[in-house]
């Protein structure tokens, strides 16, 4: 039932789930004598907390901070850390139900979470950030460990904020251990876990298209967003002999015909924090589009004609127009860097073009995949080389396609990876939960 707007986001991601597992259901009824559904969909437990903090100026701020712990029968609760202005309670409960299936993909031991705060980043000092991430994890490190929580970085949060939450966790608990992943080099992060999410969903396009006889080098593609998933999806497809032509944040998109210069993108984004408008500047022949001239009900990165498609940047950016344009000016892949970026009815009318869709919980899911693989590095005190991590990146990422596609093909709709991804994760953890008895 819709019976909370506030919580709209958490129901297009049930509804999603549960039609999908409509066929799973009717082939194996003992999975409703065991409520699994009913038990799934509740959170096993969630945390809402208050965080005070005081600005530059000596003016004290209140936000609102959240962790929901949805299910552990795979393991630990795993998932990342949203500080966006635009973050609720509702917003938490459907990445973190959205995270159970994903981590179950990735065939780690891995539980479902997400938390964050409604705190807006943007225009903070170095200081105030620090001070708003020390503030956050005074309340969280009673609820997180090493076993039994472990967040990590989403919108909002990166490198920088987990440094000032790891230090904080540290000095509260006297404890240096893997309680967050995401973490500088030199004190216990995974070489190659930053690029992880953007080149993991390069790699499951790169899968899709075997699967059809077709590669992505030559390819114009679309990316959206500017921030971590962006930047290396841009930079994966530029390696591969793709030309990523967009990138787009909050204020307006980049369309650069000749491809995305990605050391500048990086200078402005990952070490200026600025502006996009910039990028023009330097660039001539690319030419900036704002917000306020975005195409009624659609988004202008997905009106540039392209192949294939990389929604990088948040939930619902990509709509049932986008999707029309789209399909009528050639794209035939889609694999999606952010959670659910598409709208319910995008992914119907791609699901119903027979296009290469690849459903953020599956494609995205190198991210989190690569986090538990820096927890088991902490655990072993090791560090492993770039090539081990990325060698096991693109081997998980063709294991969750081939789940997906196999599952989808046993259920017999082949080809439809949201209907392979939903029920090849929601079995694995519905059978976790059945072994370890009612709870
Ligand atoms: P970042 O904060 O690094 O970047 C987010 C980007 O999206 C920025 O360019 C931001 O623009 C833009 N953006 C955010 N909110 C909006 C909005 N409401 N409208 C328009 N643009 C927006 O985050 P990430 O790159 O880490 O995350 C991007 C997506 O990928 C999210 O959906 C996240 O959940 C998902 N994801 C991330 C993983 C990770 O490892 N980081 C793992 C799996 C999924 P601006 O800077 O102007 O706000």
């Amino acid at each position: 039932q819709h019976s909370s707007p506030a919580q709209a986001e958490f129901y297009q991601a049930a509804e999603e789930v549960l039609e999908c597992l409509r066929p799973l259901f009717e082939r194996y009824p003992h999975y409703h004598d065991h409520a699994i559904i009913e038990r799934i969909v509740e959170p096993e437990r969630q945390v809402f907390f208050r965080i005070s903090w005081t600005d530059d100026a000596g003016k004290v701020h209140v936000n609102k901070g959240f962790r929901v712990q949805f299910n552990s029968a795979l393991g630990p609760y795993k998932g990342g850390l949203r500080f966006h202005p635009s973050v609720t309670a509702g917003t938490i409960k459907f990445l973190g139900f959205e995270q159970i299936f994903k981590n179950s993909l990735t065939g780690l031991a891995i539980g479902g979470g997400k938390g964050g705060a409604d705190f807006d980043p943007k225009g903070k000092s170095d200081a105030e950030i620090m001070r708003f991430c020390q503030a956050f994890m005074t309340e969280l490190h009673r609820h997180i460990g090493p076993t039994s929580d472990v967040p990590a970085g989403d919108i909002g949060v990166g490198g920088r904020e987990i440094g000032y939450l790891f230090g904080q966790y540290k000095r509260l608990t006297g404890r240096y251990e893997g309680v967050l992943t995401g973490k500088g080099l030199c004190w216990g992060g995974s070489l190659g876990r930053k690029e992880a999410t953007g080149y993991g969903a390069v790699y499951f396009a790169q899968n899709m298209l075997a699967d059809r006889g077709d590669t992505l080098e030559g390819k114009t593609c679309l990316v959206s967003g500017a921030g971590n998933v962006a930047i290396y999806t841009i930079e994966k497809l530029l390696e591969l002999g793709a030309r990523p032509v967009t990138c787009s944040d909050s204020q307006g998109m980049i369309h650069d015909p000749e491809g995305i210069d990605i050391a500048l993108l990086k200078e402005l984004k990952e070490r200026r924090r600025g502006s996009l408008e910039e990028y023009v500047g330097q660039r001539p022949q690319a030419r900036y589009i704002p917000v306020r001239d975005y195409p009624m009900n659609g988004h202008s990165v997905w009106h540039i004609k392209a192949e294939a498609a990389f929604p990088c940047a948040t939930q619902n950016e990509l709509t049932l127009e986008d999707a029309e344009v789209m399909l009528a000016q050639g794209v035939r892949c889609v694999s999606e860097g952010a959670n659910m970026p598409s709208t319910k009815e995008a992914v119907e009318l791609f699901l119903e073009a027979g296009i290469a869709y690849g459903p953020g919980k599956a494609a995205n899911a190198g991210g989190v995949a690569t986090s538990q693989l820096e927890m088991a590095q902490n655990s072993a005190m090791e560090q492993w080389p770039l090539e081990k991590v990325d060698e096991k990146l693109q081997r998980i990422m063709a294991d969750i396609y081939r789940q997906c596609a196999e599952t989808a093909a046993e259920f017999g709709d082949p080809g439809n990876l949201v209907l392979g991804a939903n029920i090849a994760g929601f079995r694995k953890v519905a059978d976790a939960m059945i072994d370890q008895g009612v709870m």
